[in-house]
Formats: C-alpha cells, structure tokens, sequence
C-alpha cells in the first residue's frame, strides 16, 4: 500500500489490459500510479503530478513514446524506462538517444519492471544533490557535478541524465578500467545481471555527443575507461 510519501510513477500506455497490470504490481510495490493512455495525455499528467518515473510505451495512438520522451527532456531530467514492442535494437537505440534511461522489452516479467524502477528511484534519490561541487578537468572537458553541467571548450553539451552518471563514474575512476557490469550497477543501480547493451548505446551517445573530448577508451573483452591525460584535474568547491 502508499503510504503519505509514496512515489508517483506514471505508466503511459495505450493497452489497457498492460497498463492495469503494470499498474497493479506498482502500486502493490507502494507506488502512487497514474496512467495515461495517449501521449497527449502523457505530458498533461507529467506536468500535473512531476512523477518520480515515468512508464513509456514507444507505440502510443497519438504522438508516439519517442516524441513524448523528447518533448519530456526539453524541461525534466525525470527518470524514463521505455517499453518497446519488438526485440529491435533499433528502437531500443532510438530509445535510448531522445534520453531514456533505460528500457524493456515486451513481453516482460512485471517482477522486472519493478525491480528496474526501484533501482533507477534509489539511484536518482535527492541525496545525490550535494552541498558541494567537484569539478573534473579532462583535456577540453569540463564536468560539474553539482550543476550536472558539461562543457567542451568553454561551450555548453546537452546530456541526458544517464549520459552524464555515466560520463561521471567514469571519469571520477581516474583511468580505472569499470566492467559493462559494475557500469550498470553504479549507474542504474541494478544489483542483478542487467541487459549490459544499454551501457553501449549511452557510450555510443557520449561518444558522439562529446566528439574528439569523448574521454572514452574501450577495454575490448573488459568495459570502458576514461583515458589518462597530463591535462586533469579535479576540484571540490563548496557551494
Ligand atoms: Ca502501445
């Protein structure tokens, strides 16, 4: 049962028979549910109620989850786990790009979905807004992790939440080498084997969104790292 602090998470779903049973293992989970059946109606309760995550379908009637995602993103770094229909890489990647931080696919056990939702919940958690700043140097990249900023070169580069965990945890490594796995699990919290692709396709991301700054080496067979440079420094700023 929800009790007075409970979380909302809205489901955006077009199939009434998933959304009900979505909705049924998240409230029994102590979630407040709200859903929506169109993408319209999506961004009208994402406004109206600021969920703590939101349920995604991709193939909604109106304006589809790929749209919703992205129009979401113009305003809110609210946590998005998207549903897709198939078992396409290309919609998962698509996904992925317009800001999601993560997917399933249909069908899934609902167990699943519940247990991704709780983890991106326990990893977005307030008490990872600090009272201090660090900043991390790395060649023509500059992180803050207070602001959740990035520049390249002194010019603003937009990244979607897990975008920037990920560019982070790597970064605050110092050239550590981080499995697929350990990336997963400092990112998205998952504490159980998780689907490792979604790290690739927000490195792939990263990667294109941060050009010849992409800190980035891929350790083939291991992870990813970030590549040593003279030229790195890290600074902790009271705010
Ligand atoms: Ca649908």
């Amino acid at each position: 049962m929800a009790s007075a602090d409970a979380q909302t998470v809205l489901v955006v779903e077009d199939e009434a028979s998933i959304a009900s049973f979505v909705a049924m293992y998240l409230r029994n989970a102590g979630y407040v549910v709200k859903v929506a059946p169109t993408g319209r109606d999506a961004l009208t309760l994402a406004e109206a109620h600021s969920p703590a995550l939101i349920v995604l379908d991709l193939m909604l009637p109106d304006i589809d989850g790929i749209e919703v995602c992205r129009r979401l993103r113009q305003s809110s770094e609210v946590p998005i786990l998207m549903l897709t229909a198939r078992d396409e890489d290309i919609d998962k990647i698509v996904g992925l790009e317009v800001g999601a931080d993560d997917y399933l696919t249909k069908p899934f056990n609902p167990r699943e979905l519940v247990a991704r939702v709780k983890s991106v919940l326990r990893r977005s958690a307030p008490e990872r807004k600090q009272a201090t700043t660090t900043q991390i140097r790395h060649g023509l990249l500059l992180v803050d992790s207070g602001r959740r900023e990035v520049q390249v070169e002194g010019e603003d580069v937009q990244l979607a939440p897990k975008e920037f965990d990920l560019l982070w945890e790597l970064l605050d490594h110092n050239g550590l080498v981080l499995t697929r796995d350990q990336l997963l699990e400092r990112v998205w919290g998952y504490t159980f084997a998780g689907d490792t692709r979604t790290v690739d396709v927000h490195i792939r991301q990263l990667r294109r969104k941060l050009g010849e700054a992409s800190p980035i080496v891929t350790v083939w067979g291991v992870g990813y790292k970030a590549a040593p440079t003279k030229d790195s420094s890290k600074d902790t700023v009271t705010a």
